[in-house]
């Protein structure tokens, strides 16, 4: 993995609830990222408290952990040069009613925690991220 061109991303269970992953995976394919890994998987509570715990501060973090376990996820790697911030952008603000106009979380989120999709936030988090779902032969460049 070339460093600086991946992210990671999750489709949060309010979102496949919803049956919304292929129009959200192809709104991301439009805006030119590649799907180099995938994976439809379930979190356990201890799996989603270990992926966020650099929130587990947070007064959102107990119930942020019960949502993310809640249901079925899509886990994927992205590559596109500048894949972190233009997947940020893609993805617009963590809060849908702040986000721009066609951006995913604007278009498929519920609220502010049912927000359709996790994006990275930096090039080492998404690294972290990626492995921490996919092994070296699950994703194909
Ligand atoms: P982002 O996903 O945009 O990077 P954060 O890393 O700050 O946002 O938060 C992680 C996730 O926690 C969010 O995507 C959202 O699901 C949830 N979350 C964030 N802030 C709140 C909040 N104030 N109330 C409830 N849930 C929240
Ligand atoms: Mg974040």
């Amino acid at each position: 993995m070339e460093n600086g061109n991946i992210t990671f991303t999750m489709i949060k269970p309010c979102a496949v609830k919803q049956e919304k992953e292929f129009d959200i995976l192809l709104d991301i394919k439009n805006a030119g990222f590649k799907i180099i890994a995938l994976k439809k998987t379930k979190l356990s509570k201890e799996q989603a408290q270990k992926f966020y715990e650099i929130h587990k501060d947070r007064p959102f973090y107990k119930e942020l952990c019960d949502f993310m376990s809640s249901g079925p996820i899509y886990a994927a790697c992205l590559k596109k040069e500048n894949a972190v911030n233009d997947f940020r952008k893609l993805i617009g603000n963590t809060n849908p009613e702040l986000a721009e106009k066609n951006t995913i979380r604007k278009k498929y989120a519920l609220s502010i925690q049912e927000n359709a999709v996790h994006g990275s936030d930096s090039n080492e988090n998404a690294s972290i991220e990626t492995k921490f779902f996919f092994s070296n032969l699950e994703i194909f460049e």
